[in-house]
Order: C-alpha cells, then sequence, then structure tokens
C-alpha cells in the first residue's frame, strides 16, 4: 500500500507550498487508490525512492476558542485516513492558539504525528522554533518549504516504516 501523508496546520502556515513541492503539481489518479474520496486534494509524490501520496487540506480555522469544534471537517477526515500526520506551525508567527486547538486534537489520535516548524529561512532557526516543544508532540523539524529546506530529511523520517 502507498502511504498517505497528510498536511495539517491553520492557514498561512504553508501546507499547500510544501503540497506542490512534493507534487510539482501532479495530481494523484485517486481512482488507482481505492479508500480515498475526491474530496480532498491529493497528490502523488515521489522523493527519492520515497513514493506517497499527500494530501493537501484547506486547513483548519483556529481563529475562534474551542478549536475542536470548528477544525475543518476534511481536515479530520484527512488525517483519519493518513498513514502519517505533518502538521505544520508557521516559526515567524510563533505559536498561537489555533496551533495550540489543533495539537490538542491531534494528540487524542493515534496517528503519527511530525511537528513542523516552516518558513525558518532568514531565521536563527533553534531559538525561533524552541517555543513549538510546549505543544507536546515530540520533536519539532525545522522546514523551509518554499525553498526546500529540510524537506527531504522530514519525509525520510516520516515513511521509514513504510
Ligand atoms: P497554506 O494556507 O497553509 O496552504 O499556506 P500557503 O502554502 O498558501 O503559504 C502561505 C504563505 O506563506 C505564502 O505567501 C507562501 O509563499 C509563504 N510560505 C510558504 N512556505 C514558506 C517558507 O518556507 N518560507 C517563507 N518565507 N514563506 C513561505
Ligand atoms: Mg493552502
Amino acid at each position: 500500500m502507498t502511504p498517505v501523508v497528510a498536511l495539517v496546520g491553520r492557514p498561512n502556515v504553508g501546507k499547500s507550498t510544501l503540497f506542490n513541492r512534493l507534487t510539482r503539481t501532479r495530481d494523484a489518479l485517486v481512482a488507482d487508490f481505492p479508500g480515498l474520496t475526491r474530496d480532498r486534494k491529493y497528490g502523488q509524490a515521489k522523493l527519492g525512492r520515497m513514493e506517497f501520496i499527500v494530501v493537501d487540506t484547506g486547513g483548519i480555522d483556529g481563529s475562534e476558542e474551542g478549536i475542536e469544534l470548528h477544525m475543518a471537517e476534511q481536515s479530520l477526515l484527512a488525517i483519519d485516513e493518513a498513514d502519517v500526520v505533518l502538521f505544520l506551525v508557521d516559526a515567524r508567527a510563533g505559536l498561537t492558539s489555533a496551533d495550540i486547538g489543533i495539537a490538542n486534537h491531534l494528540r487524542r489520535q493515534k496517528k503519527k504525528v511530525f511537528l513542523v516548524a516552516n518558513k525558518v529561512d532568514g531565521l536563527d532557526a533553534d531559538s525561533v522554533v524552541g517555543e513549538f516543544y510546549a505543544l507536546a508532540l515530540g520533536e519539532v523539524y525545522q522546514m523551509a518549504a518554499a525553498h526546500g529546506r529540510g524537506v527531504y530529511g522530514l519525509l525520510e523520517q516520516a515513511l521509514t516504516p513504510y
């Protein structure tokens, strides 16, 4: 089975930028992968020897309180059908209440979650990503999706069991 990687996080953290980099806009032939619906945006990704399906989500609107009540249905479904979840946060914006709400949801899932601080380009990454450890999702991976930095290593780590 081809592993499925879901990209989740609040709007504007860089999910679609990462999706486009991973797929180079090749849309997956969803029909070839039974069990996936057409309601979310799927792409077929090939990175070195790794092949996987990546799912972009519109994002979770965390601007309101009670984030789990407002998590977009599509994002929840994408998490459900994924083997691995990449949870993106914005290293420039810092930790937000929306991030905390999403993290609370993800911690209750049995999914393997990788917490990714995106947009570290031009930043002193080690000093800005520290606050995201408060989300209690383990390691904080550094990435600059727009430039490709950190992408390969993260996927290699995330897909090792598959
Ligand atoms: P989404 O809403 O999570 O899908 O976020 P997008 O992929 O649409 O990106 C939101 C904004 O962040 C866009 O202006 C991107 O160009 C910018 N962005 C994405 N990745 C990076 C990055 O690695 N570094 C910087 N500096 N900007 C980025
Ligand atoms: Mg997007």
